[in-house]
């Protein structure tokens, strides 16, 4: 018999809060093989499927939380049924070998490094010109013996890491049709997160396919953690906007009301924050001074997960999680369209507060961010 043996890092680290941390990983591994129609085992600090379905194994790539899996043969606590499936998992070209063996179950009458010895002997004497070698083997085969059973196998296979997506509560999750905010969820999911994902879309300005991009990029996160999706029409705002507002201030304006929009989508969801892929000085978006006058707008704690990053680095993440190639199809998001030649790069607050009040802006704007809100399209992927 063969079963899916999973390991969590950070989780086993976590104290007291280890049960929630587990629970929630059991819950949303549960919700991604249920089809398959298998369930997951708690053994001892790791988590089992008994089952070699390869399907399996494609889910547990992207789940927030794993940091490897394996599939193992699953064998008695029996020492010399232990020693014939070791050498049956050895694949025939191995030259050199070294056996890892973790030992969960201390009744066990072997210690790890007698079971190490004894089985690795029993390979020896049975394997023409192979050799044990500690420090850089061809092939290692791991042993973990548990309370009722042990598992061996030879290849781990590495996941992201990271924890189970809900543990640290929803976010708010601004998506633009660019390479940035999609890598941003993916990290915030992967800190333990769900996310409400956002997008902020201009029926008059955009092509029916920038909704469909959008909706692509959901779909992809959602292979890591189901996903909301709220499709919010921007172009009542847009329009106020760029009649009441001169162009060079128009970003950080739009930007500050897609943040009270978040807030009124947070409370909704009962969400705790909201994140946007915003790097810092990557844009005329994103200095300093524009960042601390939009994220003002914000009664919620702003998180920018990508702050620190290289745009190579970004790039790098959002190739690996299968965005990017839906990010660079050549359609246009709301925030290319609204820049200015020169758009303004140190924008003070005071000024910001009194160009939207002295031009009337502020006066209607709450009412139609709340109806725009209102309005959403919502779609739900995972
Ligand atoms: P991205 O690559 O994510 O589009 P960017 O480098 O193009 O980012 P901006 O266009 O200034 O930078 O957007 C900064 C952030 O604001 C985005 O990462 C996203 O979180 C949010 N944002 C911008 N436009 C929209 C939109 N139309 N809908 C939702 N969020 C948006
Ligand atoms: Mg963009």
């Amino acid at each position: 018999m063969r079963a899916y043996v999973i390991h969590y890092g950070e989780i086993a680290l976590k104290g007291k809060n280890r049960e929630v941390f587990e629970r929630k990983l059991i819950e949303n591994i549960n919700r991604k093989i249920w089809e398959i129609g298998v369930k997951v085992k708690r053994r001892f600090g790791r988590l089992v499927i008994y089952a070699d379905d390869q399907r399996i194994a494609e889910k547990l790539k992207k789940t927030p939380g794993i940091k490897y899996f394996a599939l193992a043969e699953v064998c008695d606590l029996d020492i010399d049924e232990i020693k014939k499936k070791a050498l049956e998992t050895l694949p025939r070209k191995t030259k050199t070998f070294k056996i890892e063996t973790k030992r969960s179950n201390k009744n066990f009458p072997y210690t790890s490094i007698e079971i190490n010895r004894v089985v690795g002997e029993y390979i020896l004497k049975r394997r023409d010109g192979i050799r044990v070698d500690l420090n850089n083997p061809d092939t290692k085969i791991f042993i973990e013996i548990c309370e009722k059973e042990c598992f061996i196998y030879t290849s781990k296979i590495p996941s992201i890491g990271g924890l189970p997506a809900g543990v640290a509560g929803k976010v708010i999750s601004l998506i633009s049709g660019g390479i940035d905010s999609p890598v941003s969820a993916f990290m915030i999911m992967k800190r333990g997160c769900e996310v409400i994902a956002v997008h902020f879309f201009n029926s008059t300005l955009h092509s029916p396919e920038v909704r469909e991009k959008i909706k692509m990029i959901a779909e992809k996160l959602s292979e890591f953690h189901e996903i909301r999706l709220y499709m919010v029409p921007f172009e009542d705002i847009q329009k106020e906007i760029i009649r009441l507002i001169p162009s060079k201030y128009r970003m950080v304006v739009y930007r500050r009301s897609m943040m009270r929009m978040a807030n009124i989508i947070a409370e909704k969801e009962d969400a705790k924050a909201i994140v946007t892929g915003d790097s810092l000085s990557q844009v005329a978006s994103q200095t300093l001074d524009n960042l601390n006058v939009i994220y003002n707008a914000s009664s919620l704690p702003v998180l920018s997960p990508l702050i620190g990053m290289d745009k190579e680095e970004i790039i790098e993440v959002a190739k690996k999680i299968g965005t990017y190639e839906i990010s660079i199809l050549p359609y246009e998001d709301c925030c290319s369209l609204m820049i200015a030649k020169h758009p303004e790069t140190r924008a003070k607050l005071n000024e910001i507060l009194r160009i939207e009040s002295s031009s009337g802006f502020s006066k209607n704007c709450d009412k139609l961010e709340r109806e725009a809100v209102e309005k959403s399209e919502i779609f739900e992927f995972g």
